[in-house]
């Protein structure tokens, strides 16, 4: 028998604590939701990504920092949240590209992967996608929390089917979703100890601290440029000139926007 030696043993191996990966989609948001959902997560240390539109990184850019400040990861969203499948080639990487840009002018890092708006995706965007160095993120686990007609005990029910490396799927605002953030409060409050909340691996990039916007090429052609030339092989960019390079690559040309960096600050049209 071995019984002291077996529980010595045993006593010696240190408990590992499942890995979850929190996700929250379509924020940064206007009102509010973004920084309670950062508050929650700062009082647990855990980490998580934020799958951002172009849109509200546009109208909120102050959030992007608060979130890659909070040690979180980002990922692209698309600019306008469309149905991807549904789009031509060049608007595919139009919506990846604006979003990507709109992060930079955020003072955010180059992302490195995107979730479909719907989790709509293909082939062929999975494709264009990865030729703009963007991995595919899906999920294991949706919370439903965007169905208005989900009780928000179903949402809970949903959270505690996390396992070691799962991939939950939640939603960044608009209020309408508050109720997303009370039910993930408790569970967090009740049972997050019993997990370790990391940022998606895939997602993760450093940030650029600063660029300067004279090293922003000039609006050449119209979005409606193809990127149907011979395009180089899969590359994941990790500086502004590589960056810049693929866009070039591509004869796709950054928004006017995105070039003067103060008209971005100003502008709360989305
Ligand atoms: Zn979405």
């Amino acid at each position: 028998m071995c019984v002291l030696f077996c529980t010595l043993s045993q006593a010696q191996v240190q408990y590992k604590k499942p890995v979850v990966y929190l996700t929250f989609d379509d924020g940064p948001s206007s009102d509010g939701v973004t920084e309670l959902i950062l508050d929650v997560l700062a009082r647990h240390n855990a980490k998580a990504t934020f799958f951002v539109t172009g849109a509200r990184a546009r109208a909120n850019p102050e959030k992007i920092r608060q979130i890659l400040d909070g040690g979180h990861a980002l990922g692209n969203h698309t600019l306008s949240h469309g149905r991807l499948t549904s789009l031509f080639d060049h608007q595919v990487a139009q919506e990846l590209i604006d979003t990507n840009t709109y992060i930079l002018a955020a003072g955010g890092p180059i992302m490195n992967c995107f979730r479909a708006p719907f989790g709509d995706t293909n082939r062929r965007v999975n494709d264009i996608a990865l030729r703009l160095g963007l991995r595919k993120v899906g999920w294991t686990i949706d919370t439903r929390d965007w169905d208005v007609f989900v009780d928000p005990e179903q949402i809970a029910v949903q959270l505690e089917d996390s396992q070691n490396q799962s991939i939950v799927l939640m939603h960044d605002g608009p209020k309408s979703r508050w109720r997303t953030l009370q039910v993930f409060s408790r569970w967090m409050e009740d049972t997050g100890h019993t997990y370790s909340f990391e940022a998606l691996p895939d997602c993760a990039q450093p940030v650029i601290e600063s660029y300067a916007s004279n090293d922003l090429p000039p609006r050449t052609e119209s979005v409606a440029s193809t990127i149907k030339t011979a395009v180089p092989s899969p590359v994941v960019v990790q500086t502004i000139p590589q960056l810049l390079a693929k866009l070039k690559a591509y004869k796709i040309s950054l928004l006017p926007e995105v070039v003067a960096q103060s008209s971005i600050k100003s502008s709360n049209q989305f």
